[in-house]
């Protein structure tokens, strides 16, 4: 489980991070909290030669005479105490690491990479700027498992690979860092593109990252926008010919701003790539290649995808260079754990009186909400329709809709004004806080 992690644990815990980039200085360095040269056994051992002596150490006489100088007992206690306090740490550093390793074990997470930071458990062990810290504090109590790792690993500087689903945290792991790497890099001056780039792959997911980040940004006095298709260009145009810190964007809208030299990516230095197996799946890997052609080299990247397959490990290995490796769960599923799940096999003429005699039951409880995925477009079109003459509260999206439709339906459905939403696989991922 931890694989990589014990000897990763001192060498980046204690030696502070310096960050691989240009221009990218002025993180909070990583001290060991311990103080330098604790735990060389030198430390202690050397004092025993002392004059005053310790328990079952005999004195010089040479410059006392023949007689043995009396103990001073005052003196004595304070080299115990000395001692036990020298102990007591040695015992806490080792019991941290076990705690470490423990909680890694009992999380299920798996953790590659040479010089791997300590994980945090508290919100104030982030080094983050004190108005994120009270935000977090203001919403929630502890870092989720992904940010306790993403959090340290990203504020090094270094690359990571994070496995991980949506509802994870995962937004606030890579966002949080990002703002932070903002703030240590000279302002952005007329013409300059944005520093932290987020790609990923739909309009849904984008708005919801926005959505998770706009408040830790404004805390910090930076911008943010959020570029997609589907949508008039024009207020996208006018935030980026304004100039943004960050932005959000899906492939294929940034690309166009790209072309018509709207925005550029000089100054970028810090990217995310995010659901990058759907990013994949969808067919994005030429319009990404282009974007991350953009930006710079030495830049910092943090890749998210659900599932790890060999495409995105390729995706992986051609843009991230040294990365810290964190999965959360089975790499061989892609399903959040948290879900359960209950898989029935039936016959096709069976489906229907069972969805419905489900839909009875679920519907008796109140607040409840159903998400019924469909194959097809079109089969998802004709069980809304048959739903909704035998009355059920149903609706529809998929990638045929206009954008304006999908954003109504998607909104009754957070809402629970409509609790049932049919979908493609428009809707498989990044609904979040239905
Ligand atoms: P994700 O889509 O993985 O970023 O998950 C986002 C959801 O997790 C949002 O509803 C956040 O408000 C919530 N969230 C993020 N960080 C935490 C945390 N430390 N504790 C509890 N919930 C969190």
């Amino acid at each position: 489980m931890s694989r990589g992690y014990g000897s990763g644990y001192d060498a980046g815990y204690g030696g502070g991070y310096g960050a691989p980039m240009m221009g990218y200085g002025g993180y909070p360095s990583y001290g060991n909290p311990y103080g330098g040269g604790y735990g060389a056994p030198g430390g202690y051992g050397a004092s025993r030669g002392g004059r005053d002596g310790g328990p079952g150490v005999k004195f010089k006489n040479d410059t006392m005479g023949s007689k043995l100088r009396p103990v001073d007992p005052r003196k004595f206690q304070m080299k115990l105490a000395v001692k036990l306090t020298y102990h007591e740490h040695a015992a806490v550093t080792r019991r941290d690491q076990a705690e470490v390793d423990l909680w890694i074990a009992e999380n299920n997470v798996t953790l590659d990479g040479q010089g791997i930071p300590r994980p945090v458990f508290e919100f104030n062990e982030a080094s983050f700027a004190e108005p994120i810290e009270n935000l977090l504090y203001a919403h929630y109590q502890r870092p989720t498992v992904i940010q306790s790792i993403s959090w340290p690993v990203a504020m090094s500087g270094r690359d990571l690979i994070g496995i991980a689903q949506t509802g994870s945290g995962k937004t606030l792991g890579f966002i949080l860092p990002g703002i932070t790497h903002v703030k240590n890099q000279p302002p952005r001056t007329a013409g300059d593109g944005p520093i932290v780039l987020v790609v990923l792959p739909t309009r849904e997911l984008a708005q919801q990252v926005e959505e998770v980040a706009k408040d830790y940004c404004k805390a910090m006095g930076l911008s943010l926008t959020c570029l997609f298709g589907g949508a008039s260009k024009g207020p996208q145009l006018q935030d980026l010919r304004r100039g943004v810190d960050v932005v959000v964007a899906t492939p294929g809208r940034l690309m166009d701003f790209l072309e018509e030299n709207v925005t550029n990516l000089f100054r970028c230095s810090y990217l995310v790539l995010d659901e990058a197996d759907r990013m994949l799946d969808m067919g994005f890997e030429p319009q990404i290649r282009k974007i991350v052609g953009q930006i710079r080299p030495d830049r910092q990247t943090l890749m998210f995808s659900a599932t790890w397959p060999k495409e995105v490990r390729t995706l992986a290995s051609d843009f991230l260079s040294d990365p810290v490796f964190l999965n959360v769960g089975s790499l061989d599923l892609a399903a959040n754990h948290n879900i359960e799940q209950q898989v029935e096999v039936m016959d096709e003429y069976a489906k229907h009186p069972r969805l419905f005699q489900l839909l009875d039951q679920f519907m008796k409880q109140s607040q409840c909400k159903t998400l019924i995925f469909c194959e097809t477009k079109r089969k998802a079109d004709d069980l809304t329709r048959m739903m909704r003459q035998d009355g059920w509260p149903a609706l529809c999206i998929h990638g045929d809709k206009q954008q304006t439709e999908r954003d109504w339906v998607l909104s009754e459905f957070r809402e629970g004004k409509t609790p049932i939403l049919l979908a493609t696989d428009v809707a498989a991922r990044g609904l979040g806080q239905t």
